[in-house]
């Protein structure tokens, strides 16, 4: 829409937080559009968060494991009761690669950073907190949903943008995770090895208390009936609980 000239005035740049664990579609679809903006996308990243989050490092003061980049995942405890991981991903592999590129780009200049959610997530958004910095929402305050960009989308005749999130998030809806299984079985079954590896990974951690799981049933990936959790109901974590710079 800024291409277009629809949103104002025209960006200096996009920039793109990469985790390196975006589904495969993301990348193509990310590498089609640069072709069609007249303004760089930078792609920043602080590495590849599948291994951020099943790498424990160790202390230098106590010599204990710990972890500094997990992800949002369900947990069971030793007694059945359930918990959650802390999230420091959207921190550690969107938000911390993101200032860094905005501060390099403006020097002490002021700086209007559009974050492009939609009418549908406007419970996501968050003011900067930082001097000179500034947040805008151009989706929101032109009151565009996500079925409006869709539409947008089809009436200019571009194809139908693919969802980002990790292929793993935890805070994915049944149906992504059914598209996930039957669209790509390969990167399903990358997950379903990552899930085996963070479970391994929580053994050798004392914070990482309880088993992982990266669906909210608490089952291992390989055994949710994802379609009949999606007619029981199950709703989206990911407007809920993200910080609105996931799934952007
Ligand atoms: S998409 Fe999910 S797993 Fe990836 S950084 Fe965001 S919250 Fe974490």
């Amino acid at each position: 829409m800024a291409a277009h000239g629809e949103i104002t005035p025209m960006p200096d740049c996009a920039i793109f937080a990469d985790t390196q664990a975006e589904p495969r579609k993301v990348y193509e679809w990310l590498d089609w559009l640069e072709k069609q903006l007249p303004f760089p996308v930078h792609r920043v990243t602080a590495g590849d968060l599948m291994k951020t989050s099943t790498e424990p490092r160790v202390s230098g003061k106590s010599g204990k494991p710990y972890m500094s980049h997990m992800i949002p995942a369900y947990t069971v405890n030793e007694d059945g009761t359930k918990g959650n991981y802390f999230r420091q991903c959207t921190d550690k592999h969107k938000i911390t690669p993101l200032r860094k590129c905005i501060d390099e780009l403006r020097g002490d200049q002021d700086a209007s950073v559009w974050i492009g959610i939609s009418t549908d997530e406007s419970h996501r958004m968050k003011p900067s907190n930082k001097a000179k910095i500034v947040n805008r929402w151009p989706l929101i305050e032109n009151g565009i949903s996500r079925d409006a960009c869709l539409r947008w989308m089809r009436a200019a005749s571009y194809p139908t943008p693919p969802r980002s999130a990790c292929i793993f998030c935890p805070y994915k809806r049944d149906a992504e995770w059914l598209r996930l299984k039957t669209d790509s079985p390969r990167e399903f079954q990358e997950v379903v090895l990552y899930e085996q590896l963070l479970q391994l990974t929580a053994l050798s951690v004392p914070r990482m208390t309880g088993v992982p799981y990266l669906h909210d049933s608490r089952i291992s990936l390989d055994k949710v009936d994802f379609r009949s959790a999606e007619d029981a109901g199950q709703l989206s974590m990911f407007g809920n609980e993200c910080e609105g710079m996931c799934g952007v």
